[in-house]
């Protein structure tokens, strides 16, 4: 057992530790190695229209295509990258990328939309709004196909400097979700004071939905959107059952594994010509 206290006590070597520590700088390395190398991705998921389920447009979310260990998930890497100062740069990176690919299928599919997640330090960088208006100007996308998105928790760090940036990042054109809706209640008289557009229902209240009591949870929140005058979409539709419960409910717009999972960009182009050859 290693003596943390005691004066002029080493120490002892813990190879364990020492294991993790070393693992840890290794993917530190790895992280920062990565945005140059070219090994992130961005997957798209499709947002349905409830009523014909028709794609209307997609979530972008980053990838990690790892040499060795394959193709990682955000929950793998995000927090990390974030520790490290990491996630603006990451962030542009991604926000560029997608507004580049959503371009295009605007031009294939009018009105076509682009959801992209903001971290808490991007919202917190002086620069945003300066890099949000250039990649807009760089890709072409109409700022009023993109939707930025952030959590409840984020925006309510510092409820009057995050009204103040997202009242700047709208006057760009641009719209603003707030995602995982409903799981920071303790935010809700806050709401109000927040030029929020959308809202994005977090799965748990989808998921909910089929047991005692939960259809009256969602109704509730999505009520709440409405008392705001928030756009909802639903998260995490994983079967036909709740799509068509949000039906009933009037949610209008839904995101889940039952209509698509998330996918390279170049399945989602087809996804989009079999679309287009259908209703043609
Ligand atoms: P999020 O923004 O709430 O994104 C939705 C997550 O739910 C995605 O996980 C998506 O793959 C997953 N999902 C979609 N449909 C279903 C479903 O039917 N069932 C279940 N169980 N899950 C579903 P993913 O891609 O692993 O991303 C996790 C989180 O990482 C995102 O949650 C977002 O907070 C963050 N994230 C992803 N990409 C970015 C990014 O580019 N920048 C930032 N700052 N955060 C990102
Ligand atoms: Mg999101
Ligand atoms: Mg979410
Ligand atoms: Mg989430």
């Amino acid at each position: 057992q290693a003596k943390a206290d005691g004066k002029g006590v080493a120490r002892r070597f813990d190879p364990a530790q020492f294991a993790e520590a070393e693992a840890r700088r290794r993917e530190e390395n790895d992280l920062r190695r990565a945005l140059d190398a070219g090994e992130f991705e961005v997957h798209y998921q499709p947002i349905v229209h409830l009523n014909g389920e028709r794609t209307v447009g997609v979530e972008a979310l980053v990838r990690w295509n790892h040499p060795e260990r394959g193709l990682l998930p955000p929950a793998a890497f995000l927090d990390l990258a974030e520790s490290l100062g990491l996630l603006p740069r990451l962030g542009g990176w991604v926000l560029e990328q997608a507004c580049r690919q959503a371009a295009i299928w605007q031009a294939q599919e009018p009105g076509f939309e682009l959801n992209v997640n903001l971290s808490a330090s991007q919202l917190g960088n002086p620069d945003l709004i300066d890099e949000v208006r250039d990649i807009l100007d760089r890709t072409g996308l109409p700022p009023s196909l993109l939707v930025l998105e952030l959590t409840e928790s984020v925006a309510l760090v510092d409820l009057i400097e995050s009204a103040r940036v997202l009242g700047a990042l709208k006057s760009l054109g641009v719209r603003i979700a707030l995602d995982d809706f409903g799981t920071g209640f303790s935010s809700l008289s806050h709401l109000g004071a927040l030029p929020v557009d959308v809202v994005k229902i977090d799965k748990s209240f989808v998921q909910a939905m089929q047991e005692s009591n939960g259809a009256s949870v969602a109704e509730a929140v999505l009520q709440i959107a409405r008392t705001f005058n928030l756009a909802p979409v639903a998260e995490g539709v994983e079967d036909a059952e709740q799509a068509s419960r949000l039906r009933e409910l009037n949610c209008a717009q839904a995101q889940g594994y039952h209509f698509a999972k998330p996918m390279p960009a170049g399945d989602l182009t087809a996804l989009l010509h079999r679309q287009s050859a259908l209703s043609n």
